[in-house]
C-alpha cells in the first residue's frame, strides 16, 4: 500500500489516496488547534498516540459490531481505512456535563447526566459548528432519516461498549465526539478518530483529565496525559 496522492490535510491528520481507489492512508500530526483553530500549538508524540488509541478501539468496537472505516495499522502514526463520504454532522454523546455543555446549560463540570445525551452539530468551520436538531438535518438534507437513525444507534452503542472498557481501566469517558461516513454502497460506518484529541477522559479515582483539555486550558502535562491513555489502554 503507497500514498500517492494528498487529498486533503485538515488540523490533525493528512490523508492520501492510494493506488486502490477504494482505500485511503491516514497520517497523524503532532500539529493541535482549539477553539475553532484560535488557538494553535503542537503535542510531542500526539500523532503515534492518536493513531494507536483510534486503531486499537476501532478493532474493539468492530468486534462489538459497530462498523468502521479502520483497515490495517500501516506504521505507528499511519493507517489504511476505507475511502467514505463523510456525513457532515459531528456526533457528541455526553455521560457527564463538561466543556460547551456545562457552560449553556449552566451546570458544574462532572453533574452526572441523568440520562445518555446525543447532539449534533453541522460541520462548517465558517459557521463554527453550529448546533442543530434532526429537523435541521433532514431539512438540509445532511443525511437521510434512516442513515441519522443507525448513526444514532451506533453513536449510543459505542458509548455503552467504551464506556465499560474504559471503566475497567480506571478512566471515565465523560464525552466524546464522533464522525460517520458512507462507503461506495451507501454502508454507514464509523470514521475520523476517537482519542484523547476527541474524547474527554477523566481519572476514576482522581479526576484528573487526561485528553485534550490540558492543552485547551492550559493545564500542564498535556504530553503526560495522552501517554497515560495509551500505556493504560495497550499496557505500555
Ligand atoms: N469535540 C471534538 N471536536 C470538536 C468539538 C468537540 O472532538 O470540534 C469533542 C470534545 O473533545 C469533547 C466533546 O466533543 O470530548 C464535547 O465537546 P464540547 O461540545 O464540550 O466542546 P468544547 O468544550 O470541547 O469546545
Amino acid at each position: 500500500m503507497e500514498k500517492t496522492k494528498l487529498l486533503y490535510e485538515g488540523k490533525a491528520k493528512k490523508v492520501y489516496e492510494t493506488n486502490d481507489p477504494a482505500l485511503l492512508i491516514v497520517d497523524y500530526k503532532d500539529d493541535a488547534t482549539a477553539f475553532n483553530g484560535l488557538k494553535k500549538g503542537t503535542i510531542a508524540g500526539k500523532g503515534e498516540i492518536n493513531n494507536r488509541v483510534t486503531n486499537h478501539l476501532m478493532k474493539l468496537l468492530e468486534k462489538n459490531g459497530v462498523p468502521t472505516h479502520f483497515v490495517e495499522e500501516l506504521s505507528p502514526r499511519q493507517t489504511v481505512v476505507k475511502r467514505v463520504s463523510i456525513v457532515p454532522l459531528e456526533v457528541i454523546v455526553r455521560n457527564i456535563a463538561a466543556g460547551s455543555l456545562a457552560k449553556r446549560l449552566g451546570l458544574q463540570e462532572g453533574t452526572k447526566m441523568k440520562k445518555t445525551v446525543l447532539e449534533f452539530c453541522y460541520k462548517d468551520d465558517e459557521l463554527g459548528d453550529p448546533m442543530v436538531n434532526e429537523y435541521h438535518i433532514l431539512a438540509m438534507e445532511y443525511c437521510t432519516q434512516e442513515e441519522l437513525r443507525l448513526i444514532s444507534q451506533y453513536a449510543l452503542k459505542v458509548n455503552e461498549v467504551l464506556s465499560a472498557y474504559l471503566k475497567d481501566l480506571g478512566i471515565e469517558l465523560i464525552d466524546f465526539k464522533l464522525e460517520f461516513g458512507r462507503l461506495a454502497d451507501g454502508t454507514i460506518v464509523l470514521a475520523d478518530e476517537i482519542s484523547p484529541d476527541t474524547c474527554r477522559f477523566w481519572d476514576s479515582a482522581t479526576g484528573e483529565k487526561l485528553d485534550k483539555d490540558r492543552f485547551r486550558r492550559d493545564l500542564g502535562h498535556v504530553e503526560d496525559a495522552y501517554h497515560e491513555i495509551l500505556r493504560r489502554l495497550m499496557g505500555e
